[in-house]
């Protein structure tokens, strides 16, 4: 399938905002559904199931989390956030709720076209993952376990392994902290982010080429990381 044929579902209240998104898209060839209300996003996004969803969080009859949530509870569609600079905590709040992404308002045509690309490119590429990950010099071979360099085999804890992995099933999008000690330590570790930084400073350390200037293994203030490989959009 090209490019060409994706369809994606806008959903934004505020008349100019939604056109300009419709205008910018359609140029791009993608298909527009537009839809200004949170029961609107719903009916629309059930009844056309679109390749990605660009979804604002306020919108006039509730709020965007609890859309992403009950997408995401039976849809995979890649979701991009649209935010404004001053809702900081609502932007972690949809990326935990399953948002793959963010662009934040006011956004540039060029950043916004790009956070579209790579949303819809990770999810062809998350169906089609192989368990391989190459980052520049970097191989790591998620199901046999084994990370090699250019000096060599590195060794990685399982911990560590986790961790990869997690990102890397999300490979170019933000993972929250929560989202990764949930799924790597556990529910009950939540608000315990000392093992996860521990173990992010150790994987820097043995993957970076200079691990006070992370170039694979990137964090993203306030949210949380996000793994790039060199390939990868996302940056
Ligand atoms: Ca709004």
């Amino acid at each position: 399938m090209t490019e060409a044929m994706h369809q994606v579902l806008v959903v934004e209240d505020e008349p100019a905002i939604r056109n300009v998104l419709t205008v910018l898209l359609e140029a791009e060839g993608y298909r527009v559904i537009e839809a200004d209300t949170a029961l609107r996003a719903e009916i629309e996004s059930r009844s056309h199931k679109p390749d990605l969803l660009l979804i604002d969080l306020g919108l006039p009859d509730g709020d965007g989390i609890a859309i992403i949530r009950r997408v995401r509870a039976w849809s995979p569609m890649p979701i991009v956030v649209l935010s404004a600079r001053t809702q900081e905590e609502q932007k972690v709040a949809a990326l935990d709720a399953g948002a793959d992404d963010y662009v934040t308002k006011p956004f540039s045509a060029r950043e916004l076209l790009a956070r579209v690309r790579a949303a819809l490119r990770r999810n062809v590429r998350g169906s089609e993952q192989t368990g391989a990950l190459n980052l520049g010099p970097l191989q790591i071979d998620l199901e046999k376990r084994e990370a090699r360099g250019a000096a060599g085999e590195i060794h990685l804890t399982p911990l560590e392994y986790r961790v990869i992995e997690c990102l890397a099933r999300h490979l170019g999008a933000i993972i929250t902290q929560a989202q990764l000690i949930r799924e790597v330590w556990g529910p009950e570790r939540l608000g315990d982010s000392r093992g996860l930084r521990v173990c992010i400073m150790n994987l820097r350390g043995k993957i970076e080429p200079d691990p006070r200037k992370p170039r694979y293994l990137v964090t993203e203030a306030g949210l949380g990381y996000r793994l790039r490989s060199d390939d990868s959009p996302g940056g």
